[in-house]
């Protein structure tokens, strides 16, 4: 098969799809793959390591010619990327190939018509199924990883204090307090990196199987007097709740922001907007030079202050929103991503080409076009 990796075009991004490395494993397997030139350069990676690695560096044309066609956006997808530029790399591409990426299709459906009208088969691998088979392919849990960790360092670097207990000459200096609002992967990663700097972190979300999460990586879980009996949905993910019971949540956890040096906030519904958990009158009531994190600022936030990608500093607090934390370590993202995205090409072709079979749940549930039609139904019932 031939594979194309085309240079990311996503304002600030700097992730590569595949790295050298998954190349060469890939070359050996009996693939040619073109990489467009510049293509890994924001991730540590030059045309010379991917031709080394048994790549064709190329031009765009050359990527998007491929029959698989391997992106961390996916193209003409997702409401990152101005239609023009959508258009221009779907025309580079072959009817009957087949693109694999990141493509947000419960946000950001629209797009996907695009992608049927260009007759090309697309899979968003942000659809991927939770299941233990997937784990390989998991780009979510990957990049979120990544995402945590970064939301940490970030608060770290903006907050007015050390993090760690420091016993001098001049006086002891207390622990930085950090407050962790959902505790899946980018929550627990953003919990296991505090405590490493020193921080007493404390942490929470509406899931029950989080509490032994966060105890397991030094994180303090924080008990609200929420009912969260209907918290838990299909897959693991948490469900959608009514406004009330966010109106409830963000008045118990009044005190436990008001007292938080750090406030790193990562709580997702999937397919929806994040919830509103921080309100300004919340971040009015930190103390000056305290800070918070939006790690769900991609998703609309969970702090009513937050500005995507911008910081606002409201009242002495720094309310920081980015919306695409794993573009701050892209060299590890990428590496991670590269071995995912691989594992999924691999899973999906078999000796005949691209296998599109139904029963099997993460061809099924990641399949977003084919044959000139939406096919994922979900994506189709939002599509009306
Ligand atoms: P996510 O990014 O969709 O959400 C982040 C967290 O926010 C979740 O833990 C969620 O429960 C929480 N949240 C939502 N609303 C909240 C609220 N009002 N208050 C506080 N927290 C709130 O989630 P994720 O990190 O992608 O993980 C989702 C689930 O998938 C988790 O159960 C995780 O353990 C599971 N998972 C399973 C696998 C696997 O292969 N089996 C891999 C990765 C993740």
């Amino acid at each position: 098969m031939h594979i194309g990796v085309p240079r990311e075009v996503v304002p600030g991004e700097t992730r590569v799809a595949l790295t050298p490395d998954e190349v060469r494993a890939l070359a050996y397997e009996g693939h040619q793959v073109a990489v467009e030139y510049g293509a890994g350069d924001r991730a540590g990676h030059s045309d010379d390591a991917y031709l080394a690695a048994g790549a064709v560096p190329g031009t765009r044309a050359d990527a998007f010619g491929a029959d698989i066609v391997l992106q961390v956006h996916l193209a003409g997808a997702g409401g990152t990327m101005p239609g023009d530029a959508a258009e221009e790399d779907l025309a580079l591409t072959r009817p009957s190939a087949v693109l694999v990426g990141l493509a947000n299709p419960l946000s950001h459906p629209e797009p996907v018509r695009r992608l049927a009208d260009n007759e090309v088969t697309a899979f968003s691998l942000d659809l991927l199924p939770r299941i233990t088979r997937a784990q390989a392919m998991d780009v979510l849990s990957s990049q979120s990883a990544v995402a945590g960790y970064r939301a940490a360092l970030i608060a770290a670097e903006r907050l007015d204090k050390m993090l760690p207990m420091t016993t001098t000459a001049a006086g002891t200096l207390a622990p930085a307090r950090v407050l962790v609002l959902g505790a899946g992967v980018a929550g627990l990663q953003a919990i296991a990196t505090a405590r490493r700097l020193g921080a007493v972190v404390r942490a929470y979300d509406i899931r029950a199987a989080a509490r032994e999460q966060v105890e397991s990586v030094g994180g303090v879980f924080v008990d609200l007097p929420l009912d969260t009996s209907s918290a838990e949905g299909a897959g693991g993910y948490a469900q959608a709740q009514h406004e009330e019971f966010y109106a409830r949540q963000r008045e118990v956890l009044g005190n436990e922001v008001a007292a938080a040096d750090i406030v790193i906030a990562t709580a997702q519904v999937p397919g929806r907007p994040a919830p509103v958990l921080v309100t300004e009158e919340m971040v009015r009531a930190m103390r000056p030079g305290s800070v918070v994190v939006d790690a769900a600022a991609a998703q609309g936030g969970n702090c009513a202050v937050s500005v995507a990608d911008d910081t606002v500093v409201l009242a002495g607090v720094s309310v920081t929103a980015p919306t695409n934390l794993p573009a701050g370590a892209p060299a590890h993202a990428s590496r991670l991503f590269a071995r995912n995205i691989a594992n999924f090409t691999r899973h999906l072709l078999d000796a005949d080409g691209p296998r599109l079979d139904s029963d099997d749940p993460i061809i099924r549930d990641t399949l977003l076009t084919g044959a000139g039609r939406v096919v994922h139904p979900h994506v189709r019932e939002l599509l009306g």
